[in-house]
């Protein structure tokens, strides 16, 4: 059984809105789950949990593009 993996950066939280990525949206399969202050901030980590989780290294412009579509605002 797998576990979810969640990355929380809540260090600039101060009553802001926040932004959640889940990557199984964009990776079917995949349990890992952003909670930032920032759209900024979650696709600076998601650049790294894609190299050492699913091998893409390049991260190209579509990419971050789908992503951006697919982050929610956590009120
Ligand atoms: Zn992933």
């Amino acid at each position: 059984m797998r576990k979810p993996v969640y990355f929380f950066r809540l260090s600039n939280n101060k009553g802001c809105a926040l932004k959640s990525f889940a990557c199984g949206d964009v990776v079917p399969g995949c349990e890992a789950v952003w909670v930032c202050s920032t759209e900024d901030e979650i696709l600076a980590s998601l650049a790294g949990h894609a190299g050492s989780a699913h091998g893409i290294h390049d991260v190209s412009a579509e990419m971050v593009k789908t992503v951006q579509e697919a982050i929610t605002t956590v009120s």
